[in-house]
This record gives C-alpha cells, structure tokens and sequence, in this order.
C-alpha cells in the first residue's frame, strides 16, 4: 500500500474540491476501499473522509418517494420500517447482502460504488492481465476459471459480473442517484464494459454521490428479492432477481411488472422483454414460466458460467410466482 494523505471533509462541498484533486478517493465506511487498497488496486494519494459529514444519512419517505442519504447505513435502510412496507425488494436486496458486521458499517454510496469480485481484477501481484485494472492489458478471466462470471452485457475486453444487490431493486424501480447538481438513473450511472472496461460508473471527478431517489409505486409495494448463492449468508448471488407487481382490478391481469437481475449480467440489468411479454397478461405459472424463458436473450457464457444461462429464468419465474401468491 502506498503512502496517503488524508483529510476529513466536513461538508459535501468540501468532499467535492477535495475529491477533484487527480488520485483522491473518498472513504465512507471503508468496507471496500480499504480491501482494495490492501490488494493494490487502489492507490489513492489522498483519502477523503466523508463519514462525519452531517445529514447525509438521513431517509426520508414521504410525498411518493424515498429519498435516502449516501451516508446511511445499509442496515438502517435495511431496517427503515416505510423501505420495508413501500419498497420490500430494497429492503431485502440489503438483508441480503454482505454480513452484519459490513452491514452496519457500510453505506449506501459506497455500496453503489463496490467494485467487481472478478477474483483476477483483486490479484494485481499474479494477474497483470486486467483491463478493467490496466486497460488495454488484456482479460486473464477468458480462457481462465469463469464460474462467477457474467453472461450478459460482457464484451472482448470483460466479463466480469456486477457484483451487488441493492443496485438491481434500484434499477428494477426506476431510481435515481444524485450526484449534486447532476442526476441520472441508477440504470445509467452503471456501465456496460464494451472497450472502456475500467469505467464501471458514470461519475466524474469531484462528484459526490449525495443521496438515492426511489419514485413510489404500486409495484414497488408489491415487490420481492430473490437471491440464489452457493451459501445462504455472506456470500455474492449467483443468480438474483429484484420484481414488482400490480395486478388490475380483477386481480388477475397484470398491470405492471418490473424486473431485473443480479449475478448474471456486467451490471444490474433490467429484464425489459420479460416485462413487455407479462404486460397484460393474465397471471397464471405457465404464462409466468414461459416469458421468463426471455431473461437470457442475448446471453453468452464461457464454459464454467453456463449455469447461469439456465439458472436465471428459474430465480425470475420463482419470484414472480411468490409475489402471485401474496395479496
Ligand atoms: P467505502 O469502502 O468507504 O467506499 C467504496 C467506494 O465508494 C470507494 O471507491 C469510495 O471512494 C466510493 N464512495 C463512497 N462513498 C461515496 C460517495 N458518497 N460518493 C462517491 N463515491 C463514494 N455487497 C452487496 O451488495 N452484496 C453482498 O453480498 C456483499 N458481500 C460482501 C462481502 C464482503 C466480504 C465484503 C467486504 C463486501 C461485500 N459487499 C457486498 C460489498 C459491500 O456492500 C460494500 O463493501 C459496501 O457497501 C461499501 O460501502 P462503504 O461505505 O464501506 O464504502
Ligand atoms: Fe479484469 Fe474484467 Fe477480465 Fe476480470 S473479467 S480479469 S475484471 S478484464
């Protein structure tokens, strides 16, 4: 690890300037950049303390939507009685993330700002092939151990798989991250590797990500986390799906529908084509089954991650069905 300064901003304009200077990083719970750092992906020249920076942690759910500050903790979100009953995808995606411990030290900016588990990228010492890490260096995960890897949105430079799950409820709801003066969908600020690998965010230096912003909605209400792992605790999905559902007055025909998957794709992913393919539909298994079959369009695997191709409509299906059953 090399030698750091660091500072700890007590404003958010503060964390801006300081976040502008060329190798600064901002520090929030310190759950990833210190494992980072630690590994020799991370070399910043300055750390940005955020962590006492008042009032970014506050979570407000009113007027239709829940606002919820870059610095609260994923457990108090987790546990925030209106996310539970307006937005129970969001609270279960952080139920079902990380462990107790990290939990309660991380925060929600961080948490959309983890970096990939690509076991390759996190071994600079014996990997020197990363694009992601050095572009332009190459991809030791093709032709290497892939089982973990992505089957959706990869491209000749990465493969690597989007590893969170709060991210993929964000997406599934139509969320925004606010980035100070500018905003975008949390679909957006994730990118797709295609050449540029190594950029995984669309934030720009001196950005600050000073809250996340979730519209209500009656699918958001009725809404679910499903997350499937080779260990129920403390362990990355292999496949996850986050879905919301609004049934038409008759209780039968589906009105809305949104969903989007975790574990399978280079960042969380809306499965629009199983959405447009139930819209309308009347809600019954073999109908749900079936257009689930369209989670994988346009997926590609690499041997070990084959899987994933089969697995990911069943978790879709699954938790389509579940969300049927309740009232
Ligand atoms: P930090 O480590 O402080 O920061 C992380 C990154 O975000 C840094 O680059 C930092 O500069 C940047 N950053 C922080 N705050 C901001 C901000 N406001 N604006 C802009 N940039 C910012 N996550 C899951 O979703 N699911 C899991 O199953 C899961 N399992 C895990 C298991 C282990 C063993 C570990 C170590 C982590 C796991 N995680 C998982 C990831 C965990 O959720 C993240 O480490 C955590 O959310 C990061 O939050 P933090 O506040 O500690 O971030
Ligand atoms: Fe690096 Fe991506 Fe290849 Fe992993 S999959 S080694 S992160 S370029």
């Amino acid at each position: 690890m090399r030698d750091f300064s660091y500072l700890r901003a007590d404003s958010v304009e503060a964390a801006r300037n300081a976040a502008a200077l060329p190798g600064a990083m901002l520090l929030a719970g310190g759950t990833t950049l210190v494992d980072l750092a630690k590994c020799g992906v991370a070399e910043p020249s300055a750390v940005i303390d955020i962590s006492h920076i008042k009032g970014l942690d506050a979570i407000d759910v009113s007027a239709g939507r829940a606002v919820i500050g870059a610095l609260a903790k994923m457990s108090h979100v987790a546990d925030h009685a209106e996310i539970k009953g307006r937005f129970p995808a969001v609270s279960e995606a952080l139920w079902q993330a990380a462990s107790a411990q990290l939990r309660n030290m991380a925060s929600i900016g961080g948490n959309l700002m983890q970096r990939t588990r690509c076991p390759y990228f996190r071994d600079p010492a014996n990997f020197p092939a990363c694009n992601k890490r050095a572009p332009g260096s190459g991809c030791s995960a093709i032709g290497g151990v892939t089982r973990g890897h992505a089957v959706l949105g990869t491209s000749e430079a990465c493969i690597a798989t989007y590893p969170g799950d709060l991210a993929i409820a964000l997406v599934a709801f139509d969320a925004e991250v606010h980035l100070g003066e500018r905003r975008l969908k949390v679909e957006d600020f994730f990118l797709a590797p295609g050449a540029t690998a190594e950029r995984e965010h669309d934030i720009r230096p001196g950005e600050v990500i000073t809250a996340i912003e979730i519209p209500g909605s009656a699918a958001a209400r009725r809404s679910t986390y499903l997350k499937v792992r080779d260990r129920q605790s403390y362990e990355f999905a292999a496949a996850s799906a986050a879905v919301g559902l609004e049934l038409e007055g008759d209780g039968r025909t589906i009105r809305d529908i949104r969903i989007a998957l975790g574990g399978v794709a280079t960042k969380p992913w809306r499965a629009r084509a199983v959405e447009d393919a139930l819209r309308g539909k009347t809600f019954d298994e073999a109908t749900v089954r079936k257009a689930s079959e369209l989670t994988m369009d346009g997926a590609v695997d690499h041997g070990a991650n084959h899987y994933k191709i089969e697995l990911a409509p069943r978790v879709v299906a699954r938790a389509i069905l579940k969300l049927g059953e309740t009232a």
